[in-house]
């Protein structure tokens, strides 16, 4: 059974708090879902604002290769006119092949907010859907509310169903808007629905009761065949339904199939570039596609998974286009350091005395506060040095740093660093708007006449964690580093209880770190692995 996907990432999506989309992001995420194989793309309601009115102007100079684009909107308003109703007429100025009007299904709703009786809301569902029909366009028609207006009242939900397809609607999907219903219910309701309707039934789900996906999933069960969703799960209050999750989960695991272009091995990807753009951390722990959801931490579960990996894995990850990952934490046995070694392309002597005395030394840096979960390239600096494969480039021997007022009386910061280089030192300085900033540009600056490679990296992103606070202003501070070359990225730890040193310390294996690469052609494998995935 073959099934549709609608994706509503550009419209229900970013209805969720804080995503503000540009219309560049809008076009670039449409472009996107095309490449992945979303067949309609639900890019916006254009009788809202004129952004979205923009963007379907603009989507129209795309070259999709196979979605095709969809404009959302309400039935008119009753008792205009429907041929002067400005929010159908907005639709179909769109211009879009394919056109979701949402009506009231639930009776208390229809009452309530629009004051119409019975009759009324399902003239108004069949005039609006009739009158785009005639237009030539595919009309989809969302029944808001279905669910609950099922419960309270299951002759009127499926009286303005009934209209809806006697208007001529291609999809009849049943919302569950509140998001409340619960899995069983859906399958009922939807196996009921299935029985008395002939057109295609589609689902489209909240997560308020999180069981956003399942409901999808038993929906497709009783016989819908068109799903709706968002990438990530994006979507006001909870969110919506993630496609992220129902895709695979349909495809891998309930034998559904979907239009031949769509490649579930990029969801990984699609999930982290969505993120991206709506400037959102990713959920590590998002099923399928999140940085931990094939990640394994005990020492007991590590020696089993390098032995068949099925033990403690649901799924191959590279189905889904994951990677499985050995987290290196305080639980570190041997087994983790000889997989995480065997990961960066280390050989690790034979005896057990070096890795046994390795993890001990982990244990005892853990113990100071460092963490390698993120910090996967002071790892493997701390793994190389230990192999006696790597000395530090570079030695910062002299650091000064002033925070000072202008004549603005604005803040800035001054680093002034000595920095040997074999036997040579270079002095230099270097302002900032903060102590960081300006400690980066200095130690960049002195080290760009030996390594001009450095002027590529860049600091990406810069997390700071208080451990403790028994002593008060005295406590440790972690800084974690996320760097890049454009290409690659890397992710560094210092511990100290100054912030400052922390930051030197996290900072100087970073660049330690891109020059060890350059000098031993060392290819990064999994560090890397989301800005890769992120690129294609
Ligand atoms: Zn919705």
């Amino acid at each position: 059974m073959k099934i549709e996907l609608f994706d509503t990432t550009l419209r229900d999506g970013t209805q969720g708090e804080g995503i503000n989309l540009s219309i560049q992001d809008k076009l670039l995420i449409t472009q996107k879902l095309d490449t992945y194989g979303i067949d309609i793309i639900e890019g916006g309601w254009p009788g809202s604002n004129p952004k979205d009115e923009e963007y379907f102007q603009s989507v129209k100079k795309l070259n999709l290769s196979h979605s095709k684009i969809c404009a959302f909107g309400s039935t008119a308003r009753y008792p205009n006119k429907i041929i002067e109703d400005n929010n159908l007429q907005s639709l179909l100025k769109a211009k879009t092949e394919v056109i979701s009007i949402f009506g009231k299904t639930w009776r208390f709703h229809s009452e309530v907010s629009l004051g119409l009786s019975n009759d009324e809301n399902a003239e108004l569902i069949f005039n609006s859907v009739n009158f785009l029909v005639k237009e030539g366009r595919r009309v989809i028609f969302d029944a808001e509310h279905f669910f609950d207006g099922y419960k309270d009242d299951r002759n009127f939900s499926i009286k303005m169903l009934r209209a809806a397809e006697q208007a001529g609607a291609s999809d009849l999907v049943l919302c569950d808007t509140n998001g409340g219903t619960l899995p069983n219910e859906i399958f009922d309701i939807v196996t009921d629905i299935k029985n008395q309707f002939n057109v295609p039934i589609g689902i489209h789900a909240h997560n308020d009761g999180g069981v956003g996906v399942a409901n999808s999933l038993m929906a497709v069960k009783a016989g819908a065949t068109h799903v709706q969703g968002t990438i990530n799960g994006f979507g006001e209050r909870s969110g919506n339904a993630d496609l992220c999750s129902i895709i695979p989960n349909l495809g891998l695991k309930m034998g559904y199939e979907f239009n031949e272009r769509l490649d579930i091995t990029k969801t990984t990807s699609l999930s982290h570039f969505i993120s991206e753009l709506m400037n959102v951390e990713p959920d590590n722990r998002a099923p399928f596609v999140g940085l931990s959801s094939f990640a394994h931490k005990g020492g007991i579960h590590v020696s089993s998974v390098l032995k068949d990996s099925r033990m403690y894995e649901h799924i191959d990850p590279s189905l889904v286009g994951n990677l499985q990952r050995v987290v290196v934490s305080d639980l570190s046995g041997q087994s983790n350091i000889r997989y995480k070694a065997k990961e960066f392309g280390i050989e690790l002597p034979k005896e057990r005395e070096f890795s046994k005395k390795f993890v001990s030394y982990l244990k005892s840096m853990e113990y100071d506060g460092y963490q390698f979960d993120g910090a996967e390239a002071t790892f493997e600096l701390l793994l190389r040095s230990e192999l006696k494969e790597y000395e530090p480039y570079f030695k910062v021997v002299y650091a000064k740093i002033n925070v000072l007022k202008d004549e603005n009386n604005l803040d800035y910061s001054e680093a002034v660093l000595k920095i040997k280089v074999d036997d040579e030192i270079e002095h230099t300085a270097a302002d900032g708007n903060g102590p960081v900033n300006a400690l980066d540009g200095a130690m960049r600056k002195a080290l760009t006449r030996f390594f001009p490679v450095i002027e590529k990296v860049k600091l990406v992103d810069y997390k700071v964690r208080v451990l403790g606070d028994k002593d008060g202003t005295g406590a440790k501070v972690r800084v974690l580093i996320e760097s890049s070359d454009g290409e690659n990225t890397w992710s560094t730890v210092g511990v100290s209880e100054n912030i400052i040193e922390a930051s030197m310390m996290a900072l100087t294996d970073s660049l330690n770190y891109k020059l060890f690469r350059l000098k031993n052609k060392v290819k990064p494998k999994l560090l890397t692995w989301i800005k890769k995935t992120f690129a294609t």
